[in-house]
């Protein structure tokens, strides 16, 4: 096992954490009303840098959930026919207020995450901008008017808030996910209920508080964190009322949603696993292709959907990329998030890290060799060694499934052909890395990569004006760009009979 150094917590720091902690919402928002569950039971959120409570929330269930869905059918007509011009305001007043909360925001997150407050406010920054996009579409949301081609009607299209929405959201980013959903719902004219992940409820409920300050009306957006998810939000997916799931989590869970929202036929978006690939041809640009991998693989500590999941790298370069890659990824930092230079933190629990040491153990006994780390950290907290491992074997677990965690596994290909092929072996389809000279295999792989999202000699694709999302079992629908707002609109057609007579 690696040791890592952890400095100790400071008592100014600590004193911080505390009082940010005292001040954060911690029970359900119900109706603009901050209220205990109906049982009065609370569940424990933890610090995965220590494994020590951080504080409790109020566990919402089947009562708070329905009520919450009442709170967000009874506020629907009034904020949907609110002017579009004003929920603009309303949403530009909330990055505002979330911009100017980023250091609170930032440091929740990294307590209840274990993310370094670096990435943590980078989470703040991304996450804030899809209010400000969804304040900028806001006011232009319009329909159409045609003649017929017969000339015998006119075409009207009118778009519509589709409805109350049941929203719910993972513990990778418990900011940017909340935001990517609420910000085009509220835009379209919906309200919501949302359902943070028990892992990361905190930034969930202070960032509902900011939304409150902002002058999001009371009903609009209901939160409800809960441990037993299923049973609280199978009740709100049956109900009728509800019109949209947006989910974001993992492809299994979303699967069993979808077989839920199929009863009442309720639209979904399902914004799921990946499983991506990071192809580095012999024509790359060996210095940026590593840098590109340091942020697709490391980012968020390899906690998300669109890290790099699998390195296929040129024979002729791959030895090389290797080496580099191992030596930077040995000089990263690991500690509890909050630490002066931290750049991973902890994974999210015990569970996450055994599956990522399960992962490493089975590609290193087919062949692998471990460049770097390999193992777990010692101590307190959940904290696994930032790994670099070359030479695996295809047919490694770790190539199919999603590692979830600081582990770089490098495999070769030959020809580009083949790295196509190895790209699309999966059942995944959210994103893809590719590092090339070549304009015109970067093009083709646009057209061959079966994916949802490409970057190109680019590590970092998230954006808000782009439309985030995956093909295959990695979704259906999009997040931000245009079409964001879309998944929250429903279409209605009218056919006028000819005004000429
Ligand atoms: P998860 O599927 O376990 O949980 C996601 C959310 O669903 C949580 O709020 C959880 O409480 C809830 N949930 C779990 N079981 C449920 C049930 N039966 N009914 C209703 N809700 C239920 O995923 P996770 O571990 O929180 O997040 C990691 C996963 O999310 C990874 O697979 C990752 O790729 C994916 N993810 C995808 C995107 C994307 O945009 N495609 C973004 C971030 C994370």
């Amino acid at each position: 096992m690696t040791t890592v150094e952890r400095g100790p917590v400071t008592s100014e720091q600590a004193a911080r954490e505390s009082k940010l902690l005292a001040g954060v919402p911690t029970d359900l928002l119900v109706g603009g009303r901050w209220v205990p569950s109906s049982s009065e039971e609370r569940f424990a959120v933890e610090d995965p840098a220590t494994g020590l409570e951080l504080t409790t929330v109020a566990d919402a269930g089947v009562e708070d959930g329905a009520a919450a869905l009442d709170a967000a059918v009874a506020a629907q007509a009034t904020w949907g026919r609110t002017a579009p011009r004003e929920r603009a305001e309303v949403l530009r007043r909330a990055f505002d207020a979330v911009v100017a909360r980023t250091d609170d925001l930032a440091l929740l997150m990294t307590l209840e995450m274990g993310k370094s407050l670096a990435e943590s406010r980078g989470e703040v920054t991304y996450g804030a901008e899809f209010l400000r996009w969804a304040s900028e579409q806001a006011a232009h949301v319009a329909g159409r008017y045609l003649p017929a081609p017969d000339g015998k009607q006119r075409v009207l299209v009118a778009k519509k808030p589709a409805g109350p929405c049941l929203l719910i959201t993972p513990w990778n980013f418990p900011l940017a996910m909340a935001t990517r959903k609420i910000a085009p719902a509220l835009a379209a004219g919906c309200t919501v209920v949302l359902k943070p992940a028990a892992e990361t409820p905190l930034t969930a409920l202070l960032f509902a508080q900011v939304l409150q300050e902002a002058g999001v009306p009371d009903g609009v957006v209901n939160v409800v964190p809960c441990t037993r998810a299923g049973d609280v939000t199978g009740p709100l997916i049956a109900d009728p009322r509800l019109r949209k799931l947006s989910f974001t989590g993992s492809t299994a869970v979303g699967k069993q949603l979808l077989k839920q929202a199929a009863d009442g036929v309720l639209r979904t978006s399902m914004e799921l696993g990946g499983n991506a690939p990071f192809l580095v041809f012999e024509d790359a640009d060996l210095d940026a292709a590593v840098e590109g991998a340091m942020l697709a693989k490391l980012r968020n500590g390899g906690e998300a959907c669109t890290s790099a999941n699998r390195f296929y790298v040129h024979s002729a370069v791959a030895e090389d990329f290797s080496r580099r890659l191992a030596e930077r990824v040995a000089a990263v930092k690991v500690s509890r998030g909050t630490e002066d230079g931290a750049q991973v933190g902890p994974l999210i629990n015990e569970k996450g890290r055994s599956k990522v040491a399960d992962l490493v153990d089975d590609a290193v006994s087919r062949g692998a060799r471990v460049l770097t780390g390999g193992s777990r950290v010692e101590g307190p907290g959940y904290f696994y060694a930032p790994t670099v491992l070359a030479d695996v074997a295809l047919g490694s677990r770790l190539l199919a499934e999603e590692i979830f965690g600081p582990v770089a596994p490098v495999a070769t290909f030959d020809t580009e052909d083949e790295a196509v092929a190895l790209a699309n072996d999966t059942e995944y389809g959210l994103v893809a890395y590719a590092y090339t000279g070549s304009t015109a295999r970067a093009l083709r792989l646009v057209e061959r990569l079966e994916t949802g999202m490409l970057g190109i000699n680019t590590g970092v694709i998230s954006n808000p004006a782009a439309p985030f999302g995956g093909v295959k079992q990695s979704g259906i629908g999009r997040e931000g760009g245009e079409e964001g707002i879309e998944e929250y609109l429903e279409t209605v057609y009218a056919g006028i009979a000819d005004p000429w007579g």
